[in-house]
């Protein structure tokens, strides 16, 4: 059984067992068991767990792979790596990816002012520190100040003239110059969705004119011995090799030319980042089509072959990739509030003693459905329901009639899908959205994944027990901020199946995968909602341990951050019940403290889920 693709996205990171989702290490706690002790303390909403050994196995796998890689071509250079601090800037994220990469000496990129300081004070002098984007003087002087505090940082200049820059604080101050980095605007650009980070059109890098430019400007100043590396970037999520291989070309040849040009000090080759995440959870549409190990292998192999071509030494390799190393450590749960189709229930039929003839039709077919005449009934009752509403429309039935039309219409749906094995693809598709289950979801699409919001970039949804049971209902999401973007709707070219659950008897959980990368920083306080409770997962053999990383922001904070002075707000909303008529002073004093309760909780929905 193909269970909600995790063969295809889930890299072994997850398994089914006996209907449960667990995590595929050491003792495999179930999901579900984390989510419910969690819960214990009254905690509500949407969480994200996070699952360090996770990016533990991304780090090792990239080093391991450029490791062989390197063995095997015999290349010369070493290999070298950095993450880029864009991706994920959550404290416990960043310490937990450095202290796992430490044994490799993985390194930090920064691509602004805050994640340059970040970088200083977090990094040891030792570890790699690269820095992109545009810069002014104030963020270059950083990067002095933190060459001339001992830092291995290396200023990778976007345009001419952050150089000329950098060339008048060697002349204004006596700070140590960092390395210099050169990004070069590669004729080749990148595949899939964010490929404009490559190209001739990009927004970073300079031509060979201004590359010329910069080596004559780094000579008549005594500096060249400072350029230690070029870099490019040809995208995020790169969907295919083939650009990068050309790119690898493009970038190789720039570095022996410059060689040739008396950069003698010049060593590496940073290839950026763009290593891609599977996010499809279904068959027919896999994102991208490389493995780790042949983009290893690839990259060795053709900057090697390169050089010994031109006759240059082989130069150290560095990369960036981000979302590789840390999509897959956070999962984001959200509690299904509400199934919104049962208001179809059957339950819910009030029949008058008469009924439209078309009516009492409509509860025959409805009766005497079977898997023999399932799609013949289902073909009439769908015919029966467009009369209807025309008839509702000319005033001839009322509401109640319109009501029992529509709950008798979408059983016989249903009862058909379930029952009928002969549909046609089309067809099939057509009658899942129309039946489709409305999934309301406690947590917000704005906050927890912006990507789908921004740019309708899927994630997998899985939820966390029922597995062993086959999931019929074709599914939509809405999430609880009141806009109607916050919807993640069911798509028939990816679809999304989930269970019926009586939510009056058991809770029900999805799991959002691969959410570590990218998605907390760009998400937003829409709707006032806040990044959810997060929490840290320690797997080892016999147990578990869940550590309370960080909380979410509460209701009094989130009002504080965008400006507001909560204490002034909270005295007059506490003046207006004292004010107020209460019965008894305890209900007044009840009131009192049940306010002061909810303004120091995060605004997800409490009440049942
Ligand atoms: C964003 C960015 C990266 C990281 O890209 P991923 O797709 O997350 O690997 C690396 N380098 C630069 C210059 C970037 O802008």
């Amino acid at each position: 059984m193909d269970i909600f693709g995790l063969d295809i996205w889930s890299q072994n990171n997850f398994k089914e067992h006996h209907g449960l989702l667990k995590v595929n290490y050491k003792s495999s706690p179930s999901l579900l068991d984390i989510v419910e002790q969690v819960r214990q303390d009254g905690t509500r909403g949407p969480i994200l767990l996070r699952f360090p050994h996770l990016i533990k196995k991304q780090i090792h796998n990239l080093y391991s792979h450029f490791d062989n890689a390197i063995k095997e071509n015999n290349y010369t250079g070493s290999f070298n790596a950095v993450f880029p601090l864009k991706v994920n800037q959550f404290p416990y994220l960043v310490e937990a990816t450095l202290a796992q990469g430490k044994k490799y000496n993985y390194g930090l990129e920064a691509g602004s002012k805050a994640e340059l300081v970040l970088a200083m004070g977090k990094s040891d002098l030792k570890t790699p520190i690269t820095v992109n984007g545009f810069k002014d003087k104030e963020m270059i002087s950083l990067g002095f100040m933190a060459a001339h505090s001992g830092h291995n940082i290396t200023l990778t200049i976007e345009g001419i003239n952050e150089l000329k820059t950098i060339l008048e604080i060697t002349q204004e101050t006596r700070l140590t110059t960092p390395k210099i980095g050169i990004r070069v605007r590669l004729h080749s650009g990148g595949s899939g969705f964010w490929a404009k980070s490559g190209g001739m059109d990009a927004k970073f890098g300079l031509t060979s004119t201004e590359i010329i430019e910069a080596i004559k400007l780094l000579k008549e100043h005594h500096l060249l011995d400072h350029l230690e590396m070029i870099h490019f970037h040809i995208g995020s999520q790169m969907s295919d090799i083939a650009p990068l291989k050309k790119a690898l070309r493009e970038a190789g040849n720039i570095y022996g030319e410059l060689k040739k040009m008396g950069a003698d000090k010049l060593n590496s080759i940073n290839i950026g980042g763009g290593l891609a995440v599977e996010y499809n959870q279904n068959k027919n549409s896999k994102t991208h089509n490389y493995t780790i190990e042949e983009f290893a292998s690839s990259v060795v192999f053709l900057l090697g072959e390169i050089m010994d071509t031109k006759g240059v030494q082989h130069p150290n390799i560095f990369t960036e990739s981000g979302r590789y190393i840390v999509a897959s450590h956070a999962v984001l749960i959200a509690p299904v509030l509400e199934l919104f189709s049962q208001d179809y229930q059957e339950k819910l039929l009030r029949f008058k003693k008469e009924n439209p003839p078309l009516i009492e039709e409509l509860r025959e077919l409805n009766k005497l459905l079977t898997s023999r005449n399932a799609i013949e009934y289902m073909h009439d009752a769908l015919d029966h329901s467009e009369s209807l509403l025309t008839l509702f429309d000319l005033g001839y039935i009322d509401l109640q009639d319109r009501s029992n039309a529509e709950i008798l219409v979408h059983n016989i749906i249903k009862k058909a899908l379930y029952l009928s094995d002969s549909l046609n693809m089309n067809e099939l598709q057509d009658l899942q959205s129309r039946v489709q289950e409305r999934y309301l979801i406690n947590a917000s699409i704005f906050q927890s994944l912006p990507d789908f919001w921004g740019i309708k970039q899927k994630f997998p949804i899985v939820p966390l027990n029922h597995l062993d049971e086959i999931p019929l209902r074709a599914a939509s999401l809405w999430d609880i901020t009141c806009d109607s973007d916050g919807e993640i709707a069911f798509d028939t070219s990816n679809p999304l199946y989930l269970h019926d659950i009586d939510l009056e008897k058991e809770d029900y959980y999805l799991g959002f995968f691969n959410v570590g990368a990218y998605q907390e920083t760009l998400g937003m306080n829409h709707n006032l909602f806040t990044h959810p409770n997060e929490y840290t997962i320690d797997i080892d053999k016999d147990t578990y341990t869940i550590k309370n990383s960080a909380k979410s922001k509460s209701i009094v904070e989130i009002l504080s951050s965008i400006g507001y002075d909560t204490s002034l707000l909270q005295k007059k909303l506490n003046l207006k019940l004292q004010k107020s008529d209460f019965i008894t002073e305890k209900e007044k004093n009840d009131t009192l403290a049940k306010l002061k309760t909810l303004l120091k909780q995060n605004g997800y929905l409490r009440t049942t889920n």
